[in-house]
Formats: structure tokens, sequence, C-alpha cells
């Protein structure tokens, strides 16, 4: 019995930015004795249905954008007599529709570390069992991923996980409901071993692919002092230090090293956690900035970000620390206007933002967004019988791009009007002067090669409408990717040796600020 993971993909680009982290965290849960897993990553090529053989496993992730795909392969794979097994948090989410379209044999919800080997076990035995409830596991028990299995020269970046989990609640997200919004963080030994791991292979560029690198804000701590049981104060400032230890012992890695992470705003008001970052060379992250009017941000339940000129100065802190931000921001909420699309990236360009995407709102399933899209459409109307509210069903080429009815806008209106935004702020032009936040020609032209591919693998592929420029952005996202990669490896450390855990302990034991 040979076990499959596949990543489905509808476009494959030969190299990929980022390792898909989950594909070798679940070959690492795959015991022994099934022999090495065959891993497929179909954004870097599609999967060979030849490869699969009667009574193998095949274990396909979703998430919602790429779950049409999914159910095809799943299908596929169970036509050629394979135990179909599915994961991920669309699988979470739909477990009877995984079941009814992917030719699921047993769907996966919640955490596979640790449930994956009773799965393989029961596949084994020919009686998968419909479902499997993975749980949230906690920080201690994620499963370290097996980079040994990675394909040479195909990625950019690695990527590791440090915490799943975010205390937020914004409306558009899902994460706080399916990861949890308690923050589930590992051992810093754990994270760092896992990225001695990538840097040994030659990658010096990691993700940090958390939900949020930054669950415990300044005003939890002082929210928590203000009460009498001070339970809560000491697990928060247990969960900081734990931040700060792993932050001292990334400093000790490699000075070629960058990190990338994902962070919420408040971050920009605690500059010892922003000294421990730039210390750490955490040297990006993407800010969820989503509108710059305090409507809108009221109307996503972010309240906690900064509007208009307060805005602009959070975001030039993170750069102040050079913290370079990827801005992301939605529209077509319902408080924007035909002028929202300009101030935007107006702002975008006076906050000093390095990178930023620029996304349509969609209700994704599991979110507030969606349940009360969902309550609502009534009569939403659907593409070949599909229902809208099951957009995802719908095949690309036909899916709209924008769901919900806006009061001021078309459709077609905001999804112009966005791609004009990513042509704005993606044109050479301003790439070239931003790439002055980098200081040497290979540095640069690192920089405006990602820019490039950022922009032909998200907007082009993502907004247009037109089959053709989708397949003429996909060939050349493949060609910038394979020119960008060589600028973003470095030669392999195969020797390299952990960190001291100790030393790291002792140079940075960080005082909490006083939070009163
Ligand atoms: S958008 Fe970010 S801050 Fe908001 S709930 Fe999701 S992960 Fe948390």
């Amino acid at each position: 019995m040979r076990v499959h993971l596949v990543n489905p993909s509808d476009l494959s680009f030969g190299t990929a930015v980022i390792t898909p982290r989950w594909l070798y965290v679940l070959a690492a849960a795959t015991p022994e004795r099934y022999g090495m897993p065959s891993i497929v990553d179909e954004t870097l090529e599609p999967l060979d249905l030849e490869s699969i053989a009667a009574g193998d496993v095949v274990g396909i992730g979703i998430h919602t954008a790429n779950a049409l795909r999914g159910y095809s392969l799943g299908r596929l794979a169970r036509e050629r007599g394979a135990h179909v097994v599915f994961g991920g948090i669309h699988s979470t989410l739909f477990p009877e529709e995984v079941a009814e379209h992917g030719g699921a044999h047993a769907v996966v919800s919640g955490d596979g570390d640790l449930v994956w080997p009773s799965v393989l076990a029961d596949c084994e035995a020919g009686a998968p069992k419909p479902r499997y409830d993975g749980g949230r596991i906690e920080g201690v028990s994620f499963s370290p991923a097996r980079w040994d299995l990675l394909p040479a020269e195909k990625y950019m970046w690695g990527s590791v996980q440090t915490v799943r989990g975010c205390p937020k609640h914004c409306s558009f997200c899902s994460v706080w409901r399916t990861d949890g919004q308690k923050p589930r963080q590992r051992e810093a030994h754990a994270v760092v071993r896992e990225i001695v791991a990538l840097r040994r292979k030659g990658f010096r560029f990691v993700l940090l692919a958390d939900d949020n690198f930054y669950p415990v804000t300044l005003s939890d701590l002082a929210a928590a002092d203000r009460r009498a049981d001070k339970t809560q104060l000491e697990s928060l400032k247990a969960l900081r230090q734990e931040r700060f230890d792993l932050m001292a012992q990334l400093e000790q890695l490699p000075s070629d090293m960058v990190f990338y992470t994902q962070i919420t705003m408040e971050a920009a008001e605690d500059p010892e956690f922003l000294d421990a970052m730039q210390r750490a060379r955490i040297r990006g992250a993407l800010v969820g900035v989503e509108s710059v009017t305090p409507e809108g941000l009221k109307a996503v339940f972010k309240n906690f970000n900064d509007a208009g000129e307060a805005l602009v100065t959070r975001l030039q802190a993170f750069r102040k620390h050079g913290v370079h931000v990827l801005g992301s921001f939605i529209f077509g909420l319902p408080t924007d206007k035909p002028d929202t699309f300009d101030a935007t990236a107006d702002l975008a360009s006076r906050a000093g933002v390095s990178f930023a995407q620029f996304v349509m709102l969609t209700p994704f399933p599991g979110t507030v967004d969606f349940a009360k899209w969902e309550r609502e459409a009534e009569n939403i109307g659907s593409v070949d019988g599909v229902p809208l509210t099951r957009y995802w069903l719908i095949p690309p080429s036909k899916r709209p791009k924008v769901y919900a009815p806006h009061p001021l806008m078309s459709a077609d209106e905001i999804r112009a009007r966005t791609q004009q935004v990513w042509d704005r702020f993606y044109a050479i032009r301003e790439i070239w002067r931003r790439s002055d936040c980098v200081k040497s020609l290979r540095a640069r032209l690192a920089f405006v090669l990602i820019s490039k591919l950022y922009r032909q693998m998200y907007a082009n592929t993502g907004i247009a409408t037109d089959s053709a420029r989708v397949a003429r952005s996909a060939k050349r996202a493949r060609i910038l990717a394979k020119g960008a990669r060589r600028l973003f490896m470095a030669k392999p450390m195969p020797d390299l040796q952990e960190p001291s855990i100790l030393a790291a302990r002792e140079r940075k034991t960080f005082p909490v600020r006083a939070v009163s």
C-alpha cells in the first residue's frame, strides 16, 4: 500500500514560492512501514494518475479555493481503486460535500498530525471510517515536517509554523473558528530545529506560517492586569516570553537568514517586540490592513486597526524597525465608494508598504460573513444549477469574482477598479522606487522579480475573467519564478548545528513591560 499526498491546484508553475507545509507534516506522521510517501504539489506539476494503484491511499488536502480540483482528483483516484482520504479546512467545514463530490472514503477534520496513522491503519485493513476527528492538538504535539523529502530546486522559501489559532474574530476570516482563539504555540527549539534543517538544504528565506505571530498584545496584558485574579495575566506573560525566547534563538541562526510572518497591526505599538523582531531578522510581515476607513474596519469587526493618518504612522513603525509590510486590503466592502480605490493606493504608497495585495470581498465558508450572506442570500442565483452560495463548485472559468451585491457599484466595476489598483501599485517604476528598502543590486533585483511574480501569480490569475489572460499570466509566472528562485537560495550548509538553547535564554530574558 503506497501513500500519496496531493496538494491540488488548477494552475502549475513548475517552481513555487513557499513550501506547502502540510504535505511534509503528514509525510512525517506516516509510519515508516508504509515506505516513503509520494508527495505531489500541483502548484509545481499536475498529478500523474498512472502512479496510483489499487489499494493505495490518496490523501488530498483542500481549502475552499482548490476544493473543486481536489474533488475531481478524488473521484479519479477512487476509480483506480485507491482509498481516498480528504483533510484540510474545507473538509473540516463540509464533510458531507467532500464525500458526495470528492469520492472520499474518509474525511479527516481538524489537525491531521496525530490521527493520520490510525486512518492509514484502517485503510490497510480495508475498513476506513467515514469520519475522523483530529481535534485541536497542543503546540507540543505538532509534527515537525520531513524537509528531507523536498524535491530539489523547486521552492524559494521554506515554511515552519510556530503558533496555530488567533484570539481575534475578524468577520471575513475562518482561522479563529477552525484553529480556535486560544493560541497554541510550539516550543522554540522544535521550530528552530526545522529551520536548521531547511538552512542545511540552502533555504535562507523562511516563512513563519502562523495565523498570528503576535498573539498577546499590550492591551491584552493591561486588561488581564486589571483583574483581581492574576492567573490569566501569568499565562499571557508566559506566552509572550516564549515569543521572545523563539526570537532570541532565531537571532543565533546564520546571518544570511531572513524570516517573514503574519501579524496584527497592534505589534506596531510594542517597540520591545519590534526590536526583537528586528534582531531576529524577521524582515517582513503580512499585516491585514483591510480598509483605510473607520467604517470599513467596523464592517469587518476589525476595530483594533487604525484608519487614515494613524494607520500610516502604525505601518511606518514596522518599517522603522526594518520589518517590511505586505499590506492586505479588501475591496467591495459595503462602505466602499468609487474613490476608496485611489485613496487606498495612495495610503499604501505613503505608509511605505513594500508589497500589497488587494483582494475582493469574498464570503469564505466558516466565517461570520459567509453565515450572514448564506442566510440572506435568497434567490441569489446559480450557474449551471450550482447555487452561488456554493460558488467553489462552479468551474473557475465560469465562477463570478464578486458575490455580495454592493449598494453603489456593480461587480464588474469593483473587479475592474481592483485590477487598476494592482496595476498601479506594481507598475515597474513604482516597484523600483520601493526597492530602495534593500541595499545591494542583487537584493533590489530580487525585490523587483518577486514583486512582478507576486502580481502575476495572485492578481492576474486570481482576478482576470478571461481564460487567455490567466493562461498567459501563468506562463509568465513560470519563467519569472525560475529566475527568482536562484536569487533566493543560498549555498547549502549540511553541517549547520542547532543553536544552544541555554545560551539564547541566558542572553535574552526579556522583562514584560509595565502594563497597567
Ligand atoms: S484576519 Fe488575522 S487577526 Fe483576524 S481573525 Fe484572522 S488571523 Fe486573526
